[in-house]
């Protein structure tokens, strides 16, 4: 085995696993006559730039394009075809494998790689639990089997719709059902296809600038790797699914980008309950239960943070009184009613998880209602209740501690951001919100109380609906449309409803929102009527959803 530091200058010396792999090329009998193989003897010449204008070497790039020609004649490619060198490249690849000059990693040479794009389409699956690690450098077949193996069959019930523009356009028939049967169609069909902006290969290839043909460069060290790989990205991708679900309210940006900073910097701090970090974010009051998503965090170790999972211990609802104290808005428009009738109720433990168990069944009379309205064709006024326009801004907070096991920050600054990612972040938000109320009561039958199925308040909102919508039936069929489009198609569909629907006032929506508002505080003052109820306060099993 050579040296590793005979290659590679300026003390980056080539990964020695690539070495390796570089004298395993060249003495491989497909590769032989390749002209200018090496330097001198024991020193390959791998890289074979085309601009070099003089010395010994200046006409290896253009002899070793022929010896590419003379190659695709020999297993029948023509070099009038499109790409005809990197096809060569890849048929003549002894292994398909290659390491990367920089760290060594092994990577496949095939589009066995996921993008953002796919990542986050899987990401957004019902059922992928939110802290699912994904791993871009994860080969696209192992992931969809460890998505199925942890998730069970709710992700491969929805792989139709993942990859539906593959299927598609591969005219594949019949669809894939079981999972043997989608680990086949991934290898056999949908890999071989290299689809672009889907999928990549662990290397580009260039032939003839390098002896095998392909980048040296693998796809984990690429230097202008997919913008969507980037590291801001990656962090800020954080959003939790659920804010979306459940139309949470609050400066949804600026959570997210606290829960990322505590996942970072705020990790080795103490658990509220006295325990060791690492830490995560909790929100004192549960998204789940109709609380803001808000900048505000408590510090909870994992063991602590599943145990506390989707309702409130009576700490939780003294800290969301002492901060309403201070002026914060803790609750979201729809939870405001059950909430502010019951929390003064709430003197122990048990009564929290009274509470908790109401405010779940807001959230269901919440969904309930706002399904009416969406099969009102009411979609618009929906996009208008998201927020979406905090994703203009960045945030950041300065002098950022944890006090007292709460996240606590000097202030926090918003700047304006990158337009392409924020629509990103807008359409993220619309697809999931819409899919999830499509969704919402196919999934959850069994245990959803709808406290005011009707009510002459809900009935007002959806006639206010039919007459407001004359003065933007545009922008409500923009919107019906993407949203009615299949999973691939969605993404540019919304992109292009955004504008218009930004277009449409809030005071088109006035009569409207105040009608489901009023419908929302009778649907609280309902559910609060109840608090002795057997519902609420036996022991029951714990629905966690
Ligand atoms: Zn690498
Ligand atoms: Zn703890």
């Amino acid at each position: 085995m050579a040296e590793s530091s005979a290659y590679g200058g300026r003390g980056r010396p080539w990964h020695p696993e690539f070495v390796e792999y570089m004298e395993f090329i060249v003495q491989h009998p497909v590769y032989s006559g390749m002209p200018d193989a090496y330097y001198e003897p024991g020193r390959i010449q791998w890289e074979a730039p085309s601009n070099r204008s003089s010395g010994q070497f200046k006409d290896t790039h253009g002899r070793r394009a022929k010896w590419w020609a003379a190659k695709a004649a020999e297993i029948g490619v023509s070099t009038a075809s499109d790409q005809w060198i990197s096809r060569v490249a890849k048929t003549i690849h002894p292994t398909k494998l290659k390491p990367c000059k920089i760290c060594g990693r092994q990577l496949q040479l095939r589009y066995a790689y996921p993008q953002e794009r796919l990542l986050q389409r899987l990401r957004d699956l019902r059922g992928v639990p939110t802290d699912f690690q994904f791993d871009p450098l994860e080969p696209i077949s192992d992931l969809v089997l460890r998505l199925d193996r942890h998730c069970g069959s709710t992700v491969i019930s929805q792989l139709p719709s993942v990859f539906s523009s593959g299927l598609k356009a591969l005219n594949t028939k019949p669809i894939p059902r079981s999972m043997p049967e989608w680990i086949d169609w991934l290898e056999k069909h949908y890999i071989p296809s290299e689809p672009r902006g889907v999928l990549s290969p662990g290397a580009m290839s260039n032939a003839p600038d390098r002896f095998d043909g392909f980048h040296c460069d693998n796809l984990c060290c690429r230097k202008h790797a997919d913008k969507g790989r980037s590291k801001e990205n990656l962090q800020t991708y954080v959003t939790d699914r659920r804010v979306f679900e459940y139309w949470s309210a609050g400066d949804w940006v600026a959570a997210d980008r606290l829960m990322g900073l505590v996942r970072t910097t705020l990790s080795s701090a103490t658990c509220r309950n006295g325990h060791q970090g690492p830490c995560a974010a909790d929100h004192i009051g549960p998204i789940s239960l109709g609380f803001c998503h808000r900048p505000r965090f408590q510090l909870l170790c994992t063991p602590c943070n599943s145990a506390k999972s989707n309702r409130m211990y009576l700490s939780d609802v003294l800290l969301l009184k002492q901060h309403e104290a201070t002026g914060e808005t803790v609750v979201s428009w729809h939870s405001r009613a059950v909430w502010d009738l019951c929390k003064d109720r709430v003197g122990t433990d048990e009564h929290a998880r009274r509470l908790s168990k109401l405010m779940r069944d807001n959230r269901h009379s919440l969904m309930a209602a706002l399904k009416e309205v969406y099969d009102a064709n009411g979609l618009t006024y929906l996009a208008s209740l998201l927020e979406l326009d905090r994703a203009n801004f960045d945030v950041t907070f300065t002098e950022l501690k944890a006090t007292d096991h709460l996240t606590a920050y000097a202030k926090l600054v918003h700047s304006a951001r990158d337009t392409k990612y924020a629509v990103e972040q807008k359409v993220r938000r619309l697809r999931i919100a819409f899919d999830e109320l499509s969704a919402y009561f196919e999934k959850r039958n069994r245990n959803a109380f709808v406290a005011c199925p009707t009510t002459t308040h809900l009935k007002r909102a959806v006639d206010s609906l039919s007459k407001a919508r004359s003065g933007f039936s545009m922008q409500e069929a923009l919107l019906a449309k993407a949203n009615a489009a299949a999973k691939d198609a969605q993404g540019s569909l919304f992109r292009a409803s955004l504008d218009s629907t930004r277009a449409v006032p809030a005071s088109a929506f006035a009569a409207t929102h105040a009608a489901l508002e009023a419908h929302m505080n009778q649907t609280g003052r309902t559910l609060a009527e109840l608090w002795e109820s057997d519902r609420y306060c036996r022991e029951i099993a714990e629905d966690v959803d």
